[in-house]
């Protein structure tokens, strides 16, 4: 499952290590998708994010309601000062 990282990042000459970490927020266009336990790819130089393409699939199912959240939480919104 992890070999689909390993391959140069495109914003430096680092290289995208697959990492297991315990949540991560993705972005979709009404709002977040957290995962849990999910093996994302993290650049060992500058830290860029990877994200699969399985792993996309299973944030877009979620965000569009193909697919149930474990649960769901509440996120504190607020404006800038
Ligand atoms: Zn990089």
């Amino acid at each position: 499952m992890n070999k689909q990282f390993g391959y140069g990042c495109e914003f430096c000459s680092g290289t995208v290590k697959a990492k297991r970490v315990d949540r991560e927020a993705f972005k979709h266009k009404t709002g977040f998708v957290i995962l849990e336990q999910v093996t994302i790819g993290v650049c060992d130089q500058c830290g860029s994010r990877y994200y699969a393409a399985e792993t996309l699939k299973r944030v877009h199912a979620i965000a569009s309601g193909k697919s149930k959240p474990t649960r769901t939480q509440r996120v504190p919104v607020a404006q800038a000062v």
